[in-house]
């Protein structure tokens, strides 16, 4: 058998300047390669898994013999329905990639100089590719466990006498998330959004595997994880580490998606801010892998995942209702 296209030595050195140098059919090329690496480059239908195929001659489509299905290489998947060139896709996930802080919709529309819209969509459905690779995916062994919030910022008033004490609930905008973050000392992170830390405990209990050790700094939410895991907590205001207990790599998380927010999108609270920790959490965990082997792995990853259901046709709807 052929080695898997995602290994070889022509994927490893890929780099932004071979893609911007490809013409449409080598970029189609590429994604079948990536695609259909399971069976060679070779497509199979993605509606009943029939091998057998008929490559029309004048369109870049295939109709399936068993079924009669017409597929594209990029149909059922995130770039279905697509609005750009089949290349500037890869152009845009090249681009993406190198932004160890993330790269924001404004600049991606400059790059490729396309509608913001259009980049807005493109960058949302990336992630959700990435972030795809942790669904359902629990942490075990050493498990770092911390929190940070996000949003809500109230400024505070010019003069003093004019302040409100901003931990107070009533004087909150109600905006503010909490990020938590488990991860595994030399292995994965996993991210999602609660409402407090305090309310977070019931997903780390579901996603963290009995049997595990848990690291967590001394706030008293997190003695609730004594009942379940061995739990070791360390005092901040006493140290940041005694030598076993820290949660070093959890911060250096935090400090990666704070970057983030300050360095490129200035804002990241709200709806998608599950999204941008996912994003990060992607990049943490691949971040000793060379530039070409991230890249394919991000478009394996888009091409592995289905059509999305929030971002298909997303501006068209939010156009329809106001
Ligand atoms: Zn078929």
């Amino acid at each position: 058998m052929s080695q898997h296209f995602l290994l070889s030595a022509a994927a490893r050195s890929l780099s932004l300047a071979t893609v911007a140098r490809m013409s449409d059919e080598e970029a189609r090329e590429m994604f079948k390669a990536i695609r259909w690496a399971d069976n060679n480059g070779q497509p199979y239908c993605p509606a009943c898994g029939c091998a057998e195929v008929l490559a029309y001659k004048c369109r870049p489509l295939w109709k399936c013999k068993g079924c009669g299905h017409q597929f594209s290489a990029t149909a059922g998947t995130i770039f279905a329905s697509r609005k750009l060139p089949i290349r500037d896709y890869l152009l845009a996930i090249a681009i993406f990639c190198n932004g160890a802080k993330g790269h924001s919709a404004l600049q991606l529309s400059r790059d490729l100089n396309c509608q913001y819209k259009t980049a807005f969509v493109l960058a949302h459905k990336l992630r959700e590719a990435m972030a795809a690779e942790d669904k359902g995916a629990k942490a075990s062994g050493s498990v770092e466990i911390d929190g940070a919030y996000f949003g809500g910022y109230v400024k505070p008033a010019n003069y003093k006498a004019n302040r409100v004490d901003r931990r107070l609930l009533e004087n909150r905008t109600g905006k503010r998330r909490v990020v938590v973050v488990m991860r595994e000392r030399q292995g994965k992170t996993l991210t999602f959004v609660a409402n407090s830390e305090g309310a977070s405990v019931d997903t780390i209990r579901e996603r963290v595997e009995i049997g595990s050790t848990v690291y967590a700094d001394d706030a008293s939410h997190w003695n609730a994880l004594h009942a379940r895991y061995l739990t070791k907590q360390i005092d901040h205001s006493v140290c940041y580490s005694d030598g076993e207990a820290c949660t070093n790599q959890a911060e250096s998380f935090f400090s990666r998606l704070r970057r983030a927010e300050i360095g490129t999108h200035h804002h990241i609270a709200g709806p998608y801010l599950a999204a941008y920790a996912a994003e990060m959490d992607w990049r943490e965990d691949n971040r000793r892998a060379s530039n070409g082997v991230q890249y394919l792995a991000i478009i394996d990853a888009a091409l592995k995942h289905p059509v999305s259901q929030q971002w298909c046709g997303y501006w068209q709807r939010s156009a329809k209702h106001g």
